[in-house]
């Protein structure tokens, strides 16, 4: 079990996160903007972040910079969750620090696997 912090403005794929994590065993916090997921993430110390790329205000690429200039934060894998259109994306997400990304439309049969296969590389499994 480890905790996972969604960090999404979009009520639906939030709760469709949110429901699908916590089917998995997991314990989900969410936080609808940049702002509020750093702090969060500050608070909770969790062993995995989802982000949304595109929030209202500061966005997911500035948020995950931030995150990964942080001492204590930055060991905390970033996952983006995102549409992607081509390559160049990719680059982008893995140059602002994202360990990895969910596209959207959210695969539900296949989230909680990726997530699993992330969190094992990370070794926070064995930590809660
Ligand atoms: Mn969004």
């Amino acid at each position: 079990m480890s905790t996972i912090l969604v960090v999404e403005d979009n009520a639906g794929n939030q709760e469709l996160l949110r429901v699908l994590l916590e089917m998995a065993g997991h314990v989900v916090r969410c936080a609808e903007t940049a702002d509020d997921g750093i702090a969060l993430a500050r608070e909770l110390r969790p062993d995995l972040i989802l982000m949304d790329m595109h929030l209202p205000g500061m966005d997911g690429y500035e948020a995950t910079r931030i995150i990964k200039k942080d001492a204590d934060l930055k060991r905390i894998p970033v996952i983006a969750v995102t549409a992607i259109s081509d390559r160049h994306d990719e680059e982008i997400l893995s140059a602002c620090g994202c360990d990895g990304f969910i596209a959207k439309p959210i695969d539900t049969r296949q989230v909680a696997a990726d997530i699993a296969a992330v969190l094992e590389r990370s070794g926070a499994r064995n930590k809660t």
